[in-house]
This record gives C-alpha cells, sequence and structure tokens, in this order.
C-alpha cells in the first residue's frame, strides 16, 4: 500500500514538473514573440527635482501584455529574457519606443532607458542606441541609460569603453540601485557615470534604520565628492522626503509624485505639474514683494 501511494506521489511531482516546464518553455516562446506581436508597452515614472519640484523627465518601464496572462510585470520577464536571449529584440524595442515618445515632449524633459549587461555582452548596446536616436530625431542629452552594478562582473576595461563611447554621442549614464550590487568604489572613479540612483531599499529603511540613514548620507556625500546627481528611488511619503530634502539629495521618483504612468497620460500629467509649479512660484514671487 505505501509503496503503490509513494508510486502515485512520485508521479504526481514528475507531471507537476513537467507541467511547469511546459509551462517555462510556452512562456519562453511567447517572449520570443512579444516584440513582433506587439505587446509590450512602456509606463513612465516622474523625476523630479528635490528643490523646485518640477519634472525633469521620465524613466521607461516596460510592460508585458500577455494574451493569456494579462499584464506582466518587468520582475518576472526580464530575467527570463535574459537567461533565453530575448533581452537584445526587447533592449532594442524599449530604446526606440522610449526615444519616440520622448521626442514628443518639451525639449528640457529627459528619458531614462533601463539596458541589461546582455545588451553590453552581445555588443548591440551601440547600434541600438544610435538607431533609436537616429530614427527619432531625439537629442542625445536628453536620452539616460540605466545601468547596474553587474556590468563590471566580467569584463570591467570593455565596458568602460563602450561608456565612453556612448558618453560620446551625448548619452548620460545612470548608476541604478546603488548600494545593492557588487559595488566597488573604485568604480566610481574610473567609470563616466552622472548619476547614482539610490535603491529604494535604503528609502525604505531611512525612518526607523539608523544604519540606512547612514549610509545613505555617505552615498550623498560621495554624490557630492564625485559631481554626480544622486536620485532617490521609492519615495512613499513626506517625511522620506523632509529626510532626503536635508541631505540635500537632487532628484526623487516614487509612487509619492506618480506611480509609472501610460505615455498617453503624459500630457495631463504635465499640464498639472505646470500649473503646480507656476502656482508655486507665483505664491513665492507674492511672498517676495
Ligand atoms: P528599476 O529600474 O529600479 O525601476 C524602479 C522600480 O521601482 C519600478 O518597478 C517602479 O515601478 C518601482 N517603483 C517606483 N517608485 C516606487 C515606490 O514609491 N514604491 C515602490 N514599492 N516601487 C516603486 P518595475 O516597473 O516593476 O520595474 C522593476 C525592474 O525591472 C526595474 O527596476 C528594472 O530593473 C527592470 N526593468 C524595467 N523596465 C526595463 C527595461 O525596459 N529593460 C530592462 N533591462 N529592465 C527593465
Ligand atoms: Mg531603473
Ligand atoms: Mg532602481
Ligand atoms: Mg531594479
Amino acid at each position: 500500500e505505501a509503496k503503490a501511494a509513494g508510486k502515485n506521489t512520485f508521479c504526481f511531482f514528475e507531471s507537476e514538473m513537467a507541467q511547469r516546464l511546459r509551462d517555462r518553455h510556452r512562456l519562453e516562446y511567447d517572449l520570443r514573440c512579444a516584440v513582433e506581436r506587439n505587446e509590450l508597452v512602456l509606463n513612465y515614472q516622474p523625476i523630479v527635482d528635490s528643490r523646485t519640484r518640477q519634472t525633469l523627465g521620465f524613466e521607461a518601464l516596460v510592460r508585458w501584455e500577455h494574451p493569456l496572462h494579462g499584464r506582466v510585470q518587468p520582475d518576472h520577464f526580464i530575467p527570463l529574457a535574459e537567461q533565453t536571449g530575448a533581452i537584445c529584440g526587447i533592449g532594442a524595442w524599449v530604446l526606440r519606443e522610449a526615444c519616440r515618445n520622448a521626442a514628443s515632449w518639451g525639449d528640457h524633459l529627459t528619458v531614462a532607458v533601463n539596458v541589461s549587461v546582455d545588451q553590453f555582452r552581445h555588443g548591440t548596446i551601440m547600434t541600438d542606441v544610435e538607431d533609436a536616436l537616429a530614427s527619432s530625431g531625439l537629442a542625445a542629452d536628453r536620452l539616460e541609460l540605466e545601468i547596474t552594478e553587474s556590468l563590471f562582473i566580467d569584463d570591467p576595461e570593455a565596458v568602460v569603453t563602450v561608456l565612453h563611447r556612448l558618453r560620446s554621442l551625448g548619452v548620460r549614464i545612470a548608476l541604478d540601485d546603488f548600494g545593492t550590487g557588487y559595488s566597488s568604489l573604485s568604480y566610481l572613479r574610473k567609470f563616466p557615470f552622472d548619476k547614482l540612483k539610490i535603491d529604494r531599499s535604503f528609502v525604505n529603511a531611512i525612518k526607523d534604520d539608523r544604519i540606512a540613514h547612514g549610509i545613505l548620507e555617505t552615498i550623498l556625500a560621495l554624490g557630492r565628492v564625485l559631481d554626480l546627481s544622486v536620485t532617490a528611488e521609492g519615495v512613499e511619503d513626506a517625511e522620506q522626503i523632509d529626510i532626503l530634502t536635508r541631505m540635500t539629495c537632487n532628484q526623487f521618483q516614487g509612487y509619492y509624485f506618480s506611480r509609472p504612468m501610460e505615455a498617453a497620460d503624459l500630457g495631463a500629467y504635465l499640464l498639472r505639474d505646470f500649473c503646480a509649479t507656476a502656482e508655486t512660484s507665483r505664491a513665492s514671487c507674492v511672498a517676495l514683494a
């Protein structure tokens, strides 16, 4: 009896595993077709100046509208895309689409695009960026690439060459999720960054974690020494903003200001933003008079 039950259990697991493997293969296959099938969309989240509260630009964040599973978040499919090589096609599409959208915004607004380490490994990043800029007509200095520290694991020398070439186009480079990766402070001296983005886990802990607070102060001091602007990610409430403002953080991004939005909603957002900041400047003019 026990033997029979054991056998059944084994069959159950076997079929469950087989099922999972089939699901995964199916998802991998779907992901390879997602670009051609027009299933990817970009959402945009504002990045705000800490002093004026004006919107400086937007970060492009990809979503996958799967015909069966609905909206899939990037944390679920980007790792899969990286394992299967689909990331290069997706990355090229994201660059093109983000630049195309940004070209229709005001000239002062920038667009930040996340790039995967594989786009560097496969050597496609340079031509992808050049194509996206050429086809959209976007000025290079309005494009910011967000890279992560994982980029420095395999061949830092090769990476630094490409980063310099990208920068000579006029494109800016931000180091994303700073503080969570394979940080070696020596990279900050050797690599041509324009900006550090502090990971939201530190911002999250700022109120009740002395160590997180100290790390944030240190990162901001580092930013001043290296002449890099610093963006705090994942800002969700006014108290975090108060603390970060006192630490002279340059830029904010987070749900407190706005969740990521559809491209079509940016016009209305910018109008509200413009009226709000116009209101503030009028108020301070009145106060001065
Ligand atoms: P990231 O580049 O660090 O992007 C910030 C993430 O934090 C976004 O998640 C954003 O929606 C979320 N976020 C922003 N403000 C808040 C906040 O106040 N509270 C909380 N809880 N979350 C906040 P999302 O859109 O799910 O993206 C996750 C990650 O996926 C990104 O992290 C990025 O690493 C990756 N990703 C997104 N789009 C792309 C892409 O086009 N290409 C590549 N290679 N990776 C991408
Ligand atoms: Mg990012
Ligand atoms: Mg980040
Ligand atoms: Mg991230």
